[in-house]
């Protein structure tokens, strides 16, 4: 596959987002002295792709890892890698959960039912793994509440928890010299556990934090990287959503109403109508 790497920033290698199988973005951040990793990836498989190319590009191989959430698609990867890993405590707890389990059908069927993954992440594990799961979760290794900076040499990243609807543990990376922001999934709906859900105050908030940030690009784990601009721009509608589900809460036609004058359009897209019903899905939450 083509463009699967690009070196981002000076520091930065990071390797794209593949939909397939619901790869996120891994990073490498990489300082004089050591090479931090964003995220694990999804498998060993998806992990060893970006060991390749780091040695393919004699770069050095990761140190230490920063895991964004627990989430599989995130964290599955983990033990290809044998690096210390810090993560948020609550991610911590939910891995130290899931570890023994075997993963066969079954055990997603469970896994399902009680709402801990869904069927989307149930397809794309079989996707991803085949007939033959062998899947180990390892135990995080460094656990924060709140922050965590980490020095690579001539380059820092701070860990911070964020929290929000996507999963209650989730982190952002900022890597300072190189003004960017890993957003990991923090600015998503909750997926688990219900159906896609948004709280408009909640999310506004984490708008504010994540913008508070000097950051030149913006990377979400499963999208492109932007700049300022097009993040701002791709974000705005949804801001309004934000804040037309704390102005009119669950009233639907109140909040179609208020995308089109904000859009100045007679129809509303379909990805934020759909966003509509998730603001009204998370209105009590
Ligand atoms: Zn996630």
């Amino acid at each position: 596959m083509e463009h699967r790497f690009e070196q981002l920033t000076p520091h930065i290698l990071l390797m794209h987002a593949e939909h397939e199988t619901d790869r996120p973005v891994l990073a490498a951040i990489l300082g004089r002295e050591r090479t931090l990793l964003m995220d694990g990836g999804n498998s060993p498989a998806h992990a060893r792709l970006f060991q390749e190319e780091l040695a393919r590009r004699g770069l050095r191989q990761p140190d230490l890892m920063a895991l964004t959430h627990w989430h599989w698609d995130h964290s599955f990867g983990m033990s290809a890698w044998k690096v210390p890993v810090m993560a948020h405590e609550a991610a911590a707890d939910t891995l130290a959960g899931l570890s023994g389990l075997d993963w066969s059908d079954e055990c997603l069927d469970r896994l399902v039912a009680s709402q801990t993954i869904s069927d989307a992440s149930r397809k794309h594990i079989c996707l991803e793994y085949g007939e033959q799961r062998e899947i180990r979760i390892v135990p995080p290794d460094i656990v924060f509440t709140d922050r965590l900076t980490v020095h690579l040499g001539g380059v820092s990243c701070e860990l911070v928890h964020v929290g929000g609807d996507h999963s209650p543990d989730s982190c952002i990376l900022y890597v300072k010299e190189d003004k960017t922001l890993f957003l990991g999934d923090a600015l998503g709906p909750a997926v688990y556990g219900g159906p896609r859900r948004y709280n408009g105050a909640r999310f506004l908030r984490l708008l504010e934090t994540v913008y508070a940030y000097e950051a030149d690009w913006f990377v979400e784990s499963h999208g492109v990287p932007m700049n300022r601009r097009e993040f701002t721009a791709d974000l705005a509608p949804w801001e309004q959503l934000a804040r037309l589900a704390c102005i009119h809460g669950s009233d639907r036609e109140r909040m179609i109403a208020g995308m089109r004058d904000y859009l100045g359009a007679e129809e509303v897209p379909a990805d934020l109508l759909e966003g509509v019903e998730y603001f009204i899905a998370g209105a009590g939450i």
